[in-house]
């Protein structure tokens, strides 16, 4: 093969790669926000958020600046809420350690909160033109197909072994080209199931095709069984306003507003505490929010009350019209809740 799998990558982008992203020839800012985002989300879900977040959040100082509860309502539905969380950190840091302009060093880049080495790399790459490798989860994917790897890329032997792979195909000019032709061909042909390698620019001397092994390439995580939780929702309403309360900092939806949680059979104990009375209760439908980790068995419980609790309200805890908290920053299944009552 004369041309290096660098260089047919860098031709096959020009040609049939994707010119036409948000965040392409961006500044650091939105290549940093559009990586973020893409962590565990396709480009098509990510694209209104994107629009929406640099929208309202122009530059890195107009983030810093705003609150956690402004920057996680724009996150609201995309999921993996520490994701927000951190970069609005990391907006705060930075405007207090770099004067609001997003560092140039690699060291420094990873140093933030939420930069990992494949995002600090491709910010790198992207946005200055630095000769960086990229590892994320689909050009794991590729270079484990193309390079014969076999195995779980999660495990660590595996992945050193990549990186060292990645590294080696740098090529030595047009970086930010290669790096975007690489994600393009993990998400659009070297594809998880059914890869395009009738089209596929490294086709020649892809050893997974020629051995036949793109099935088994890369081997899935190993499969334990998921755990199941179950949880039950108190809607609280009053007219027609929702009572919600805000989570803690860290754990599942972390900072993110919820109607009350109680284990199963607590309703009375939560009711009573907050001196509550219920004129008219009936069960939702019941379902399933599948996290990565486990499965949330969700019974929501619509609780109509005669009056709000004359005393004042507790802090983190908010009474709102249902298409204002539909605004708020939410996680998915709390807003197919609340639209199930609009
Ligand atoms: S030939 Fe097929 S398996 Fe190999 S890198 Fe291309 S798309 Fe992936």
């Amino acid at each position: 093969m004369s041309e290096t799998f660098a260089q047919r990558l860098i031709d096959w982008q020009k040609q049939a790669g994707r010119h036409d992203l948000p965040w392409q020839g961006a500044d650091a800012y939105r290549v940093w926000l559009s990586e973020i985002m893409l962590q565990q989300t396709q480009v098509v879900t990510v694209i209104p958020y994107f629009e929406r977040f640099v929208a309202a959040f122009p530059d890195i100082a107009a983030l810093a600046a705003a609150s956690e509860e402004q920057v996680l309502a724009h996150w609201s539905g995309l999921g993996y809420y520490a994701r927000g969380r951190n970069l609005h950190r990391a907006a705060r840091l930075i405007v207090e350690q770099h004067h609001g302009e997003f560092p140039r060093d690699f060291e420094q880049i990873l140093a933030l909160p939420g930069i990992g080495r494949s995002t600090a790399a491709a910010v790198c790459a992207l946005a200055y033109h630095e000769r960086r490798a990229i590892l994320d989860g689909n050009v794991k994917r590729v270079l484990a197909r193309y390079c014969g790897i076999a195995g779980w890329a999660g495990e660590k032997k595996l992945e050193a072994q990549l990186w060292q792979q990645a590294e080696a195909l740098l090529p030595q000019r047009e970086v930010a080209t290669y790096t975007q032709a690489l994600m393009d061909m993990g998400a659009t042909v070297c594809t998880r199931s059914r890869p395009k390698c009738a089209i596929c620019p490294v086709q020649a001397d892809c050893v997974a095709l020629q051995t036949e092994r793109i099935a088994e390439l890369p081997a899935p995580r190993p499969r334990k069984a998921v755990p199941e939780k179950q949880a039950t929702f108190l809607l609280l309403m009053h007219g027609n306003d929702i009572l919600l309360e805000k989570r803690p900092g860290s754990g599942i939806w972390g900072g993110l507003w919820c109607p009350p949680q109680v284990e199963q059979g607590q309703e009375s104990d939560y009711l009573q505490r907050s001196g509550m009375t219920v004129a008219e209760r009936s069960e939702l439908p019941a379902f399933t929010h599948t996290f990565t980790h486990f499965k949330l068995h969700i019974t929501p419980l619509l609780l109509r009350i005669a009056r709000k609790p004359s005393r004042a309200q507790q802090t983190g805890s908010v009474w709102l019209d249902v298409e204002e908290a539909l605004q708020a920053a939410i996680p998915t299944p709390v807003r197919r809740m609340l639209d199930g009552l609009v």
